[in-house]
């Protein structure tokens, strides 16, 4: 990918780039929609990444190109917010003049190549975001610690872009350390790197989505109204996620639907996901497993953000013998997880999930085997 994102760079700009850098995509192992609710959530970095080269431009000038379109666009990033993919490298120029890393008049160039694939819930927005924000920090001649790169992509997503996304994606693409998972708690941001020796199949379903074209948004506001809610019984509650999990019946009666099932869902995952941390640093995996199937479960009945063809891999994995598998990265398409036992699993039982997709859907998912990756990287240019 860094060849790639220097080539296009040269074939853009007519010119060598200054800097570059990279950052993964991820998967999140437990932790479905809790990151916006204050929540814990555990994902690692995959092996996939997103790489920005970028260049000095004309004063006040965002010139940026992906190898996903190969289109130049052109805006003045502190004037107009461009459409389409840009706005997240707009997003990004803006945060870092905001914490007077970049001058306001600043201008880049941006070279953009990939092998996250998009929508698949696999986090291409943040490996994007991440990576630019440390690229264009190194461009800058500045030392922007991993934490605040982290906060400068989210803003960028979350106040620019107008994605309603919690931190995770963000975090962990600046965090992440090899053979480790990320536990974050996402009120008190607080992280703690985890041993992950587990053994991954992400199987992407190939059903493709926007978060902002699916109920991602409305979900995130339903959270808030439960929570408004649940103000009322507990009046120093300030996430869903800190409910006591003791407290269901009392959930239950102050909540009509989907309110309910919503909150559910959440406070439920909460407490699996700690839970599952502590499994991990034991190395129990066998229970971590079980947690991950409950989990897809409660996001499938509860949360109503799953697929069918999200179902269909669960189901056949759990038929074939897989310590767990759920589906991942927000839902509504995209991908799943399996955790297998050991590379001769991995072959058997991907087998067994494209025998079955293929009979369902007549085609093949993608399966790519994961080990937990590290996090955004200087690239040399
Ligand atoms: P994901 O689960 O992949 O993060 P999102 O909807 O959050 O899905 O983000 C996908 C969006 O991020 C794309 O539609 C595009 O605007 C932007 N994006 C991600 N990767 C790239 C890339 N390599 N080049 C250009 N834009 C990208
Ligand atoms: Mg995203």
């Amino acid at each position: 990918m860094r060849q790639q994102a220097i080539a296009l760079f040269r074939a853009s700009f007519g010119t060598r780039p200054r800097a570059a850098a990279s950052a993964p995509g991820r998967v999140n192992l437990i932790g479905e929609h809790t990151d916006y609710n204050g929540g814990p959530v555990l994902p690692v970095a995959i092996g996939a990444r997103t790489t920005v080269a970028v260049g000095p431009g004309a004063p006040e000038v965002l010139e940026a190109v992906s190898t996903i379109d190969g289109r130049i666009v052109r805006v003045r990033w502190r004037d107009e917010l461009p459409s389409g993919w840009a706005a997240y490298v707009a997003g990004v120029l803006r945060e870092l003049w905001a914490h007077e890393v970049l001058p306001p008049d600043a201008g880049a160039r941006v070279a953009i190549a990939s092998d996250v694939p998009i929508g698949a819930g696999l986090s291409s927005s943040a490996a994007l975001t991440v990576a630019a924000a440390r690229a264009l920090s190194l461009l800058a001649g500045q030392r922007v610690a991993p934490r605040q790169i982290a906060g400068i992509a989210y803003r960028a997503e979350h106040n620019h872009v107008g994605v309603r996304c919690g931190v995770m994606d963000q975090t962990i693409a600046a965090l992440a350390t090899a053979g480790h998972a990320l536990l974050i708690e996402c009120a008190s941001l607080v992280t703690q790197a985890i041993p992950f020796r587990g053994r991954l199949l992400v199987v992407d379903t190939g059903v493709r989505h926007e978060l902002a074209a699916t109920p991602y948004n409305e979900r995130v506001a339903e959270c808030r109204a439960a929570l408004l809610r649940l103000k009322v019984e507990l009046p120093e509650l300030l996430w869903l996620t800190a409910w006591p999990a003791a407290w269901v019946g009392r959930l239950k009666r102050a909540l009509p639907q989907p309110l309910r099932n919503r909150a559910l869902h959440v406070v439920g995952e909460a407490t699996r996901t700690r839970f599952a941390a502590q499994l991990l640093r034991r190395s129990q995996l066998t229970r971590f497993g079980r947690l991950l199937y409950e989990s897809h479960e409660s996001c499938r009945r509860l949360y109503e953000c799953s697929a069918p063809e999200l179902d269909l891999v669960v189901t056949t994995a759990k038929r074939a013998g897989a310590l767990g598998a759920r589906m991942t990265g927000a839902g509504w398409g995209g991908s799943a997880i399996v955790l297998v036992r050991s590379r001769p699993e991995e072959g058997r039982l991907t087998a067994a999930i494209c025998r079955s997709f293929r009979r369902a859907y007549g085609r093949d998912p993608d399966i790519t085997p994961v080990r937990a990756g590290r996090g955004a990287r200087r690239e040399p240019v």
